[in-house]
């Protein structure tokens, strides 16, 4: 087994953040284990889940961004075919196809560190290792790792304004409007 250094925004789970999440999904999160990077403002943007629900159910997708205006962003560029672009390009550039199958393999080995679910042993996220299928996932995945992990996420968040270091933009996008994951 991979020993993986600590993630590196990590912190506890608090009551407050069970209910700020409940407000950002309009759900309870499931299986939450601890928050994996929150917001400049302190509202949980990543939520680091277990690979397996309390009910049973595996849950592959254990850094799971939760934060609204930031999911909506997200969606938004999935609907530009910015994807499909992405996609293409993986399978004809040899360093980033090769660093995008490092992030799956490291999203597995992140997850491991909780337990496994052998449904989903070899299932990571967002389409990795190679296709990309959802930025949120994906961008879960470099905000919770930092820079230089996620090569498809680290194209991506740049095209959005403050998404890398998570300026606030928590009064931008009304939680109901987020719902489109
Ligand atoms: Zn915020």
């Amino acid at each position: 087994m991979t020993t993986l250094s600590p993630l590196p925004y990590e912190t506890p789970t608090t009551a407050d953040d069970l209910e700020v999440m409940r407000e950002q999904l309009g759900r309870d999160m499931r299986g939450v284990v601890s928050i994996a990077r929150r917001c400049s403002c302190g509202r949980p943007a990543v939520v680091r889940t277990a690979p397996r629900l309390e009910d049973g159910t595996p849950f592959p997708s254990s850094l799971y961004l939760t934060l609204p205006w930031l999911t909506l962003e997200l969606s938004r560029l999935e609907a530009t075919g910015l994807m499909a672009e992405l996609t293409e390009q993986l399978a004809q550039d040899e360093a980033l196809s090769s660093a995008y199958r490092a992030a799956h393999e490291r999203y597995l080995a992140r997850r491991e560190e909780l337990g496994d679910a052998e449904e989903v042993h070899h299932v990571s996220a967002g389409g990795m290792p190679t296709r990309v299928k959802c930025f949120h996932a994906l961008a879960g995945q470099a905000l919770a790792e930092g820079p230089g992990v996620n090569p498809i996420a680290d194209l991506v968040l740049p095209r959005i304004d403050g998404a890398g270091e998570l300026r606030c933009r928590c009064g931008d996008a009304p939680a109901e409007q987020a719902e489109t994951r």
